[in-house]
């Protein structure tokens, strides 16, 4: 659109009570361009309303002191941001009134489902809209909270996980908010959910405003999405883990997708998949630091091969197969896919020897996989092993999978550090190197391998 906009989306930790919300007002009324803000709820308030549905499922009683508390937190924030504000105690009055209705449903009902479950959660990000919308006002930017369902964010209708229909979420929001931004009113967007061709609400998972933000980027040919966290953006690897990690100025959407993955609770997964083949950057900044320069996230550019950073992931399980013909049986591996794809169970990464092959299965899903696989009597599976205390470390970087040299370098540096690495997958993807190990040795191959490769920033890195 002309001017170009700028989607920003604040979340939970940097929306924790009144005084961030007029810090967030602050930084807003200081820039001289078209923006357009999206939010999670207040810190921890969708957690407290997941807690309390099971509450009200058995006892109404647990309705009222939920709803009181809850109030009682957004007109404090209230209070502090905008207390003169005439439009958003009313909003509030409404919303709090519908998400009682909600919860008394399922107090009268007996019964929580998918559906219940994801409209009453949206109510925390449309309580911060109108938060957020007020304390804008009170610096002087005029601003509208609004619930993504009412300008049509569209999705595929899977509760909980929902994904956005691009095309009519696209057509909606240019009709729903370029108005808004042509007459100067920055509209504040609910994260976390659109509603689905009937109209029910679906949300996109936890952490899932950022995805929001992409899809509304997206829609409108935003010209950033910029994230505003409590981190000074993605490091080469987990601060809390290593001492020495270093900020990253630029990385590719595909590294930030596999780092996020592997749980750098910087960017939720999905966020670059709207945005994946156009050039809309994201931007990774800190809210207390705004000065920080962040992580700019774009396509990829012409660099030299790099390791970028590393990341790991903890709670797997090795799911073991072995039967003397089964290198030489076809279809087997076919088979135990089938057979866990049906039960909704990912398999993370996988080997295959002459007798055996091994899956990597998050621990939570390990005995019924094995169960699933021991019960279907597939033919030369002898024997169905469990072994638990895994942890995935995986190297990024673009093009890294593509060079035999680079595994080569990183297994000898593991195996020095005194590391057993317990599977393998080289090259299923170009930008990782993923590797098993077991719990306990996790700290010891992230030091010896952030020492060897990424201790100081490579000569030829592109600056952002
Ligand atoms: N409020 C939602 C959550 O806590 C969505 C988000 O924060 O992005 O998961
Ligand atoms: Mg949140």
């Amino acid at each position: 659109m002309d001017p170009p906009v700028k989607v920003l989306k604040f979340g939970g930790s940097s929306l924790r009570e009144g005084e961030d919300l007029s810090h967030v007002a602050r930084l807003i009324h200081e820039r001289d361009e078209a923006l357009l803000l999206v939010v999670s709820a207040l810190n921890g308030v969708t957690d407290k309303i997941l807690d309390v549905l099971p509450k009200a499922e058995k006892d109404e009683d647990a309705i009222t002191p939920f709803l009181e508390a809850t109030r009682r937190q957004h007109d404090a924030a209230l209070n502090h941001a905008a207390p003169d504000d005439e439009k958003a105690p009313q909003e509030l009055d409404q919303l709090f009134q519908k998400l009682e209705r909600v919860l008394y449903g399922i107090a009268y009902t007996e019964q929580r489902t998918p559906k219940t479950r994801d409209l009453a959660v949206s109510f925390g990000e449309r309580f911060s809209a109108r938060l957020v919308a007020a304390a804008l006002r009170n610096q002087g930017t005029p601003a509208v909270g609004l619930d993504a369902d009412d300008i049509g964010i569209i999705t595929d209708g899977t509760y909980g996980v929902a994904t956005a229909r691009m095309g009519p979420t696209g057509e909606n929001l240019r009709e729903t908010l370029e108005p808004l931004i042509e007459a100067d009113t920055t509209p504040v967007v609910t994260g976390y959910f659109g509603r689905d061709d009937d109209g029910h609400v679906t949300t996109f998972g936890r952490g899932g405003s950022d995805y929001s933000a992409a899809v509304i980027a997206r829609s409108l040919g935003a010209n950033a999405v910029e994230v505003w966290k409590d981190v000074d953006g993605f490091l080469t690897a987990d601060p809390e883990r290593i001492h020495t990690a270093r900020p990253l100025p630029y990385m590719t959407y595909d590294e930030a997708a596999e780092l996020a993955y592997l749980g750098a609770r910087v960017l939720h997964p999905r966020t670059v998949e709207p945005l994946h083949e156009g050039t809309i950057p994201i931007l990774v900044k800190n809210t207390m630091n705004p000065q920080a320069p962040g992580t700019r996230i774009g396509p990829p550019r012409d660099e030299p091969e790099h390791l970028r950073a590393i990341g790991a992931r903890e709670g797997f399980a090795i799911v073991r197969m072995q039967g003397s013909g089964m290198a030489y049986t076809p279809g087997v591996g076919k088979e135990v896919f089938a057979v866990l794809g049906d039960a909704g169970i990912n398999v993370v990464n996988m080997a295959a020897s002459q007798a055996s092959f091994a899956l990597l299965i998050d621990e939570e899903d390990a005995n019924k996989a094995a169960a699933l696989i021991q019960d279907a009597e597939i033919p030369t599976v002898e024997a169905v092993t469990v072994q638990r205390g895994f942890s995935l470390i995986c190297f990024v970087g673009e093009n890294i999978g593509k060079h035999e040299g680079v595994a080569g370098q990183v297994f000898s540096v593991v195996g020095d550090a005194g590391v057993n690495v317990d599977m393998i997958s080289v090259g299923a993807s170009e930008i990782a190197l993923a590797f098993v190990v077991h719990d306990e040795d996790v700290e010891d191959a992230l030091t010896a391998l952030h020492e060897a490769f990424l201790e100081k920033a490579p000569k030829r890195e592109v600056q952002a």
